[in-house]
């Protein structure tokens, strides 16, 4: 596909553990519906989502990892290009949480210096089950320079706020 049809085209990449939801979270950004089985061990490569930001026309080519995190076998080229990207945990299971300065570490070790990063703190609909309180992503998040939001993929809340902060801020950037 080519950017011709566009004033901005740009990658985006979705990170983080396993199960967190970032298939959902990329079906539900490029306009499809929640699925509730677990994806495929060979998934969606990628989705394009185009959306006007002022009077511009951007294209978002976001891309998931189709299960390579399982086998941490996510290779530099993943985040090779990248202006953004979504790294996501589960707010159920607070492993996940702890994972993401590993992801953190790599997305800044194999990514561009100024990728714009939004913490996701997902499957906020599952309050009775919360492992890490939301208090503790702000804080990483400030730690770190990261925006951030809990979102969820099931409600389909504040799930385009996460997508379009990372918009805005790729294109204040450029
Ligand atoms: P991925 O491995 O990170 O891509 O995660 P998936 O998108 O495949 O989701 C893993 C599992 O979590 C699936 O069973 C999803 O249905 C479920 N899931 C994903 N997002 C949410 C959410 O926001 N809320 C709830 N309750 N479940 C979710």
């Amino acid at each position: 596909m080519s950017g011709e049809d566009c004033d901005y085209l740009f990658k985006a990449v979705l990170v983080g553990d396993a199960a967190v939801g970032k298939s959902n979270l990329l079906w539900r950004i490029a306009g499809g519906e929640f699925r509730l089985d677990s994806k495929p061990t060979i998934g969606v490569e990628f989705a394009y989502r185009d959306v006007k930001v002022g009077g511009s026309l951007v294209k978002a080519q976001l891309w998931d990892t189709a299960g390579q995190e399982r086998f941490r076998a996510i290779t530099s080229s993943y985040y090779r290009g990248a202006l953004g990207a979504l790294l996501v945990y589960d707010i159920t299971r607070q492993a996940t949480f702890d994972s993401a300065t590993k992801w953190l570490r790599e997305m800044r070790q194999f990514g561009s210096g100024e990728m714009v990063i939004i913490l996701v703190g997902n499957k906020s609909d599952l309050q009775h089950a919360r492992e890490v309180p939301a208090e503790d992503g702000r804080r990483l998040a400030e730690q770190e320079g990261l925006c951030f939001m809990e979102t969820s993929a099931l409600t389909n809340s504040n799930v385009e706020d996460a997508f379009m902060a990372m918009v805005t801020r790729i294109l204040e950037a450029t």
